[in-house]
């Protein structure tokens, strides 16, 4: 499922790591193929493959670089389009996992999602599942999905996850068109053993232009009651493309006169300083590698390029490392190093990786003081 992106819920703890060196996450959008037509696909999904999509020898070339990144390896999410389009799928995931590579899955729910597919994907290794839910009833969800019938299949393949005991991240879009539904959706999760909900900020890339993005004053309600949700939830609430959520609940969590350990062990703290091509690089169906999904600026192709030294050395990812490249609020605020604004908002209404997150309010003090966000 193209338009949310899935972090890896198979690992129960992230090893420390330097992002400018190593992502924690690659996302690889298998092919373009899907049955569905979600009115916000970024992949701008159609039935068929593209026919200059990696083929089965070139998908398992781009792999075997993977481990030149080193220790810790970066986690694989497959993605798409739907993964499950794909014929050579089980060879490309045993490949990964022959090199090492944990790998998640985000499968469309269709039904070439049935049961015995996930049974299978469990045993060939694969360690955590992605699912979206955008709304709490058929009527919404299938409305954004554009597919009658795909929130029953939602429904049946998160209790097959629950029954399996698979890792699963539910991922659930925030626009105009879904926010009033977000604490009936959460509601309607909370009995099915979720590892982890994240709540995508629709960024107007692909389809996603036809669908409308709260207002920044909107953004920063949610995500205060994001943060309160989290604090009762029984899974981990995150949220995606909107790292500004980190500023709030830190915020909140000093307010509430929490130390920086405790700050350390919440769940807001574990994505602290990844965002787009930091801590996250995607290669599309092409091949062609760029710094995040909602962030479509090519840099790369693995067909001649190695993904590691594109992700080191090649400028935009290296401007990317470095918050103190960032312009605007976001290059003066206290916050840019553990938040940084989303690259790809501001990409998209600018044209420019490196201009502020315009979905964010927050006006900083004065020169950035990385004082203020050390714990
Ligand atoms: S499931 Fe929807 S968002 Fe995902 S690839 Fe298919 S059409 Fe796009
Ligand atoms: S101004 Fe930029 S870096 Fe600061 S909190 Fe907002 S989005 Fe994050």
């Amino acid at each position: 499922m193209a338009a949310s992106m899935l972090h890896h819920i198979g690992a129960p703890h992230h090893k420390p790591r330097d992002y400018s060196k190593t992502p924690l996450n690659i996302y690889w959008e298998m092919t373009q193929a899907c049955a569905l037509a979600c009115r916000h696909c970024r992949a701008s999904a159609c039935p068929d493959a593209h026919p200059d999509e990696l083929s089965l020898e070139e998908g398992r070339a781009f792999l075997r670089q993977i481990p030149e990144f080193g220790e810790p390896l970066p986690q694989l999410i497959l993605t798409g389009g739907d993964p499950l389009k794909r014929g050579d799928l089980y060879e490309l995931i045993d490949e990964a996992r022959r090199l090492g590579i944990g790998v998640s899955i985000t499968p469309a729910a269709t039904p070439a999602l049935t049961r015995e597919v996930l049974v299978r994907l469990q045993q060939h290794g694969v360690d955590g599942l992605g699912l979206s839910l955008d709304g709490s009833t058929a009527a919404r969800h299938d409305s954004i999905r554009g597919v009658p019938g795909t929130f029953d299949r939602t429904m049946q393949a998160i209790r097959w996850a629950q029954e399996l005991e698979m890792p699963l991240q539910v991922n659930t879009l925030v626009a105009s068109e879904t926010a009033g539904d977000v604490p009936a959706i959460y509601e309607l999760l909370k009995p099915y053993g979720v590892s982890r909900w994240s709540l995508f900020f629709l960024i107007s890339v692909g389809r996603g232009k036809v669908l409308q993005p709260l207002t920044p004053d909107e953004g920063e309600g949610l995500m205060n009651w994001i943060y309160e949700t989290s604090l009762a939830s029984p899974f981990t609430v995150a949220t995606t493309e909107a790292p500004s959520y980190r500023r709030v609940a830190l915020e909140r969590m000093r307010a509430e006169g929490m130390t920086g350990e405790q700050i350390k062990r919440s769940g807001a703290y574990r994505g602290f300083g990844i965002r787009d091509g930091h801590g996250i690089m995607f290669v599309s169906h092409t091949g062609d590698i760029c710094p995040a999904g909602f962030l479509p600026l090519t840099v790369g192709n693995v067909r001649n390029s190695r993904v590691a030294e594109v992700y080191r050395e090649e400028p935009t990812f290296q401007s990317l490392h470095d918050p103190g490249q960032f312009e605007g609020r976001c290059g003066t605020c206290e916050y840019h190093a553990l938040c940084g604004g989303s690259r790809a908002r501001a990409f998209g209404a600018t044209g420019n990786p490196l201009a502020e997150d315009p979905f964010c309010p927050y006006v900083p003090s004065g020169a950035a003081n990385p004082g203020r966000s050390r714990l």
